[in-house]
């Protein structure tokens, strides 16, 4: 077995990308005394979607000391959130993240994440790992020995600064639009089950209808057959605002995104209302085709956090949870081989080991993303009074809790079985879409429903 010889290392670990992921991974490995460095190809603060988080990710900020700086912040509390169904205003379910099944996740915040972002790299670097802003990862070199990697860096700002650092281990943080390339980036795979891709427009608006006291914090989300809109209060004046529509409903539309949002939004009575007098604040940004993920999330000296990993659907909310609870997962897997394995590579059980962790955490919202785009699921996902606790269950998945307790996970599989047969028997009132046309294109390929016709 390879021994480490950590004299000729730079660091011990180089985290490429300092989103939520990535300051959160270099905030563990600096507190457990690691020489650790970020590289961020950005100057923060800057513009990310993602702005909701799951009260389930409090615990990890607070594990790394940066709780009470989020909450001394200013940002928008949230407290729960709310499914709507677009042209019937009286049928919607309210999560109340108190009312779940699981203690400690009562609230949380939507942030912006230009500063949320920020604050967490700077807290990370607070805890002495070493941060670069305006650096880029371009490549990664595994060494002759199997000791770790050599790295070049880029200035973005200035192309002709480059620099070689090396490193034990790599942490790649560097999210959706990752140019750092390395051996596991290739196993790629399509991450959305048989969903048909999707498309997201957005922007910041002014002027969005906020309801009162403490539900004017919770994230709105208004379902129509063939799409979704989301509402995330992020200040006092702003709303993030998107749409997600199927790609091929994009395409087809031939429409500029503001164009094709503006429409969309007039076909449905419940953003009518929310949106008359709102006014753009921002640029419209579109992500394309967001489902993917790699294979395998580690090898023997690399582990793959956040986006870099994989990235499932927004609708649950997931992203920064997911890339926060990854970024712990490596960070301790690393500080296990350095402090108690004398800095050995990670075995093959080890990384699998990794995988599955955060497959499995994966997978628990991946089958509520599913249930959400099954047009007979949904109707069981709204209804308001699901019996033997389902739906505080559900609200426990819903702020997050990845990791379920028996009480918790078996009334979610009960769940989701009733989705699954809510396709052929009616167990709670079904909703009436808007049009057939939609209809069929949001459920097109919908994985639940592919499966009961096939019985
Ligand atoms: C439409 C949409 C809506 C979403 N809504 C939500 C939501 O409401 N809530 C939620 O939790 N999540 C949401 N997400 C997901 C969320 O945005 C991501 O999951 C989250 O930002 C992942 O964090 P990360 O740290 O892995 O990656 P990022 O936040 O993307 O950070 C990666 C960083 O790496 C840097 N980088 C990239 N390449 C390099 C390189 N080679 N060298 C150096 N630096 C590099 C980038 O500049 C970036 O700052 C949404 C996603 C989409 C597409």
């Amino acid at each position: 077995m390879t021994q480490l010889n950590t004299s000729s290392r730079d660091f011990d670990c180089v985290v490429v990308g300092g989103g939520p992921a990535g300051s959160v991974a270099g905030a563990y490995l600096a507190r457990a005394g690691l020489r650790a460095l970020v590289v961020e190809k950005e100057r923060f603060p800057r513009f990310h979607i993602g702005e909701s988080l799951l009260p389930a990710g409090n615990a990890i900020l607070r594990e790394i000391g940066v709780w009470e700086k989020v909450e001394a912040s200013g940002f928008v509390r949230k407290y729960g959130a709310e499914f709507h169904v677009g042209d019937q205003p009286a049928m919607f379910k309210r999560i109340e993240f108190s009312a779940g099944l699981l203690p400690g996740c009562d609230y949380t915040y939507q942030v912006e994440r230009s500063r949320f972002d920020k604050l967490l790299l700077d807290h990370a670097g607070a805890l002495g790992c070493a941060v670069r802003q305006e650096t880029k990862a371009t490549a990664a070199r595994a060494l002759d020995a199997g000791e770790g990697w050599e790295i070049a860096l880029e200035s973005t700002t200035d192309p002709e600064r480059v620099e070689t650092v090396r490193a034990g281990w790599i942490i790649d943080a560097a999210g959706r639009d990752n140019i750092f390339t390395h051996p596991l980036k290739t196993a790629r795979v399509d991450s959305g089950g048989n969903l048909p891709k999707r498309a997201a427009l957005y922007a910041h608006f002014r002027g969005v209808a906020r309801q009162p006291g403490k539900l004017a914090g919770n994230i709105l989300i208004v379902r129509h057959a063939d799409g979704w809109f989301w509402l995330i209060p992020i200040d006092a004046a702003r709303t993030s605002v998107g749409l997600v529509v199927s790609m091929e409903r994009m395409k087809s539309s031939r429409l500029k995104p503001a164009a094709l949002f503006e429409k969309v939004v007039a076909e449905s009575p419940k953003l009518r209302q929310l949106m008359a007098g709102a006014e753009p604040a921002t640029d419209f940004f579109v992500t394309a085709d967001f489902t993917y993920r790699s294979k395998n999330f580690a090898g023997p000296r690399l582990l793959l956090v956040g986006d870099a990993a994989g990235f499932f659907d927004p609708i649950f909310s997931s992203g920064v949870f997911l890339g926060l609870h990854s970024a712990r997962l490596a960070a301790a897997a690393i500080v296990r081989a350095e402090k108690k394995q004398a800095g050995r590579a990670l075995s093959a059980a080890a990384q699998r080991r990794y995988t599955r962790a955060l497959g499995q955490a994966c997978g628990v919202f991946q089958k509520l993303i599913c249930a959400f785009y099954d047009n007979a699921s949904y109707a069981v996902f709204v209804d308001r009074h699901p019996p033997l606790g389902m739906g505080r269950a559900v609200n426990s998945v819903v702020a997050g809790n990845t990791r379920l307790p028996f009480r918790v996970w078996w009334r979610y599989q009960l769940f989701l079985l009733i989705c699954r047969l809510q396709r052929r028997w009616t167990f709670v009132p079904r909703i009436e879409w808007e049009t057939a046309h939609s209809a069929k294109a949001m459920a097109a390929a919908s994985p639940m429903e592919q499966e009961v016709a096939a019985h």
